[in-house]
């Protein structure tokens, strides 16, 4: 299934509960601009290699439009439409006065040294520095990229347009990045997690959690869900997952995975698993926080969780989403489960406009405060119209870009 297809689909079950004409619908539906650029480098044994690069701008009506950069041999057009239109839900979602963008380069990070990496990056940027800007559009990280990524989009941007730290976050902290940044999404997850389960009426330490995915926001959540004293029973990555029922010692994960350059394999603590066991594996909680998609009508039969958070972005399609439900399955989603990266991104580019240094104190704190009132509004909502987890997030977030835009004018 397309990807933009899934978003739209819960866009348009969450447009007619709030009772959105067509018209707005449309204008909501498309995205602002697209753009595609040549990313084409030297690579290290001389041959030329190509790839092309992707910017969609998808809402500004609250605010200079904010998404990640993607970097994965899948990234097309249609995947890159779809995550800049949640980008613009998500923002709404957690009231930040932001619109909605994503971008990202069909190449496999893996294959590229490092010069090659920071080649593509600034070619990258290159091809669309005039269509970026912190009061137009400021990347940030994503899957396949990271702080050092984003050093470079900053410096190649500053040499076209001078210093502006704030084009882009997600920073290195000692480059005009922010103490907690990076940790964020995962938190983001953990904090979500712990809400949840209060108002489920479940106890952490009696949580069993399987979590599909251990980059950045995988690894982190699962050292946050560790502090909450959830008991984690697998994680998985690329190389497989590992599974141990007793309950996973995530701080020796964590250092494995640090020792062998952020990878599982290997790892002999644990049963080996496949990723698709995991994800049917009789847990209380499953986070999936890797790839979309990997929750389907194939397999969503075989899910015995009876919660669900998205760590990841549209790790589940329509068709599963529905099957979930009916099965009674609580589903946080992605909008709302993962905006702690997005939230605290808004405070690195605040802490750049300020050039005010903010402590990690303070970024935890606010964190904490921003994605509990946007949890509350969230379950309120829900209740209220009694409808899904996922619908209340749309229906706030759609209501809020709709109402903007209308306030703005439209012509
Ligand atoms: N890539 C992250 C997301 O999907 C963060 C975006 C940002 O910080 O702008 O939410």
């Amino acid at each position: 299934m397309k990807a933009f297809e899934t978003t739209a689909h819960y866009f348009h079950r969450a447009a007619d509960q709030i009772e959105l004409s067509d018209n707005i619908r449309r204008l909501l539906l498309t995205p602002k601009r697209e753009v595609q650029v040549q990313v084409a480098i030297e690579r290290d044994n001389g041959e030329i290699a190509t790839y092309i690069g992707y910017r969609v701008q998808h809402d500004d009506s609250r605010g200079p439009m904010k998404g990640g950069l993607r970097y994965h041999p899948d990234v097309d057009i249609d995947e890159v439409r779809s995550l800049a239109a949640l980008m613009t839900w998500k923002t709404a979602v957690v009231d930040l006065p932001y619109g909605g963008a994503k971008g990202g380069v069909n190449v496999d990070p893996r294959s590229l040294s490092a010069r090659e990496m920071e080649m593509v990056t600034r070619k990258f940027i290159d091809g669309i520095h005039d269509l970026i800007g912190p009061d137009i559009d400021i990347p940030a990280p994503d899957m396949g990229t990271n702080d050092k990524v984003m050093a470079w989009v900053m410096n190649q941007y500053n040499k076209y347009h001078g210093f502006s730290p704030a084009v882009v976050t997600g920073k290195p902290v000692e480059m005009h990045g922010l103490p907690g940044r990076e940790e964020a999404t995962g938190r983001g997850v953990g904090i979500m997690a712990y809400k949840l389960l209060g108002r489920l009426h479940r106890k952490p330490q009696q949580t069993r959690v399987a979590l599909q995915g251990f980059g950045n926001v995988g690894s982190h959540a699962a050292k946050i869900l560790h502090e909450m004293e959830c008991k984690v029973v697998a994680v998985s990555d690329l190389s497989g997952g590992y599974y141990c029922a007793e309950g996973l010692n995530i701080p020796h994960v964590l250092r494995y995975a640090l020792e062998h350059r952020g990878q599982l394999a290997g790892y002999r603590e644990a049963e080996h698993i496949s990723n698709e066991e995991l994800l049917a594996l009789d847990v209380d909680l499953l986070i999936p926080a890797a790839l979309g998609g990997v929750i389907t009508a194939a397999n969503a039969e075989k899910v015995r969780a009876p919660v669900i958070i998205e760590a990841a972005n549209a790790p589940i399609d329509h068709e599963a989403d529905d099957m979930l439900h009916h099965a009674g399955v609580v589903v946080l989603p992605d909008i709302l489960a993962n905006a702690g990266g997005v939230t605290a991104s808004y405070f690195e580019w605040v802490q750049n406009r300020q050039h005010y240094r903010w402590s990690l104190d303070r970024v935890r704190q606010e964190l904490e405060h921003v994605l509990t009132a946007a949890f509350e509004k969230v379950w309120e909502l829900a209740a209220q119209r009694k409808v899904s987890l996922r619908m209340a997030a749309y229906m706030l977030g759609i209501g809020r870009v709709g109402r903007a835009t209308v306030l703005g004018g439209i012509i």
